[in-house]
């Protein structure tokens, strides 16, 4: 197919993760390759990542991390494209990084340097990186694909739809690999904001506000997915990696449950306070236990006034409950403007998790976050971009 300079052997849209990392193991197969991009610089998202420090991968990261309609679909690909591999290609750059909480790494400067990584290879790989391009239209020809942008008209044998999921709009996602899917006969399974702050009721919002900033560690639950990790209250709800992670498993209407002392053997802890110091409140043994201002707070929250001599078996009972799951119900998330990821996309269903071509369209291929697998917070993401753009771009 190549030779004119509109024909390319593979066409990827989308130069993010999942699409660079496709277009340079395709371009060192001596693929001609075009990654078209209507954003004015590529990989966006890498360089806000991990809050500027990019968390490229997770040591640890198993196809338990990830959650999908299709749970074993991921399997394939993160075998054969493993954060080992990944850690080679940054160590061969010299990219310096440390993990930051076990198995995430993280780099030690900029999320440059990932991006830099990327580009770089791009390069040595003769992929060509066209910005700012509007695509109008894809077809279907002679068994290839003619790609209509406002630039001209291009085509290629191979097509790679690299172009994410719905969060962070202002960042250029757009749902334009959703409306190429269904254009091809694909479903599409509904999409939902994942990794994302919890909003409140605002009578909670408004005792909680006090607590702004605060961050302590819990272990918090929905529907029996368990994390352990801080929780921080924001002026618009509750944060931090416990509830971000529980966020991608909650469903409007939901309860989230939350241990604020994990570990804790709450009730026994109390029960023995009330013996040995019956003075001493409730209050006092949350001081001991969580950052000063959350327990005032939390106490203030919950009414617990008076010594715990005061307390019968059953009020002791409840005060143990209320710590060890303290049940909020989230108004809602803040949707696509701040969340991470987006959960659901292309069913996984119709692609081969060898090479995530359609199974009847061996020429047509998705790639990262528009297809129905996300990661847990920690890396995964950045993982599952990889092994995609890998798995795609050895076929494509
Ligand atoms: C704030 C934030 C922090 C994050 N931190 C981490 C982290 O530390 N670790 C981690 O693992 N994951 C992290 N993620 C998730 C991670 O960024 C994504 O999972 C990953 O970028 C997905 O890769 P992708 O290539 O599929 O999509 P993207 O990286 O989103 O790339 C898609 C590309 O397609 C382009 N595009 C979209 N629509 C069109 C169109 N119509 N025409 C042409 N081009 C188009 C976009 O401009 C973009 O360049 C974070 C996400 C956010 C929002």
């Amino acid at each position: 197919m190549a030779g004119s300079s509109s024909a390319y052997d593979v066409i990827i849209i989308g130069a993010g993760a999942a699409g660079l990392m496709c277009a340079a193991t395709a371009g060192y197969r001596g693929r001609r390759v075009l990654v078209l991009d209507h954003a004015n610089k590529p990989g966006k998202k890498i360089l806000m990542s991990g809050g500027g420090r990019c968390n490229f991968t997770n040591l640890n990261s198993t196809p338990a991390n990830f959650l999908s309609d299709n749970p074993h679909y991921c399997i394939s690909a993160l075998k054969r494209y493993t954060p080992q591999d990944f850690l080679e290609l940054v160590d061969r750059h010299d990219v310096e990084y440390e993990e930051k909480a076990p198995g995430q790494l993280f780099c030690r400067d900029s999320a440059k340097d990932v991006l830099n990584v990327l580009l770089t290879e791009c390069e040595w790989a003769g992929a060509e990186i066209r910005l700012k391009t509007q695509i109008q239209k894809v077809r279907e020809v002679n068994g290839g694909y003619q790609v209509v942008t406002g630039s001209g008209v291009l085509s290629c044998e191979s097509l790679v739809v690299a172009c994410g999921g719905l969060s962070i709009p202002t960042m250029g996602a757009t749902g334009f690999g959703y409306e190429l899917a269904r254009t091809f006969g694909l479903n599409v399974l509904p999409t939902r904001a994942g990794l994302v702050p919890f909003t409140l009721q605002p009578e909670l919002k408004q005792q909680l506000a006090p607590l702004s900033g605060v961050s302590c560690p819990v272990d918090a639950h929905c529907h029996n997915e368990h994390f352990r990790e801080p929780m921080l209250v924001t002026h618009r709800g509750l944060s931090g990696p416990a509830m971000l992670q529980v966020s991608s498993y909650w469903r409007p209407g939901d309860e989230v449950h939350i241990n604020l002392l994990p570990g804790q053997p709450i009730r026994e802890d109390l029960l023995a306070l009330r013996k040995q110091k019956p003075q001493s409140t409730p209050a006092q043994y949350l001081n001991q236990h969580l950052p000063k201002r959350f327990a005032q707070a939390f106490n203030e929250l919950q009414g617990w006034h008076g010594p715990l001599q005061g307390c019968s078996n059953q009020d002791i009972e409840q005060i143990a409950d209320t710590l060890g799951n303290w049940t909020v119900k989230p108004a809602g998330t803040e949707g696509y403007r701040t969340a991470e990821v987006t959960l659901g996309g292309v069913d996984t269903r119709q692609l081969s998790s060898k090479t995530m071509a359609v199974l009847d369209r061996p020429n047509l291929f998705f790639i990262g976050e528009v297809v129905d697998v996300t990661g847990h917070l920690g890396g995964h993401n950045f993982q599952w971009a990889w092994a995609s753009g890998v798995a795609a771009g050895n076929e494509a």
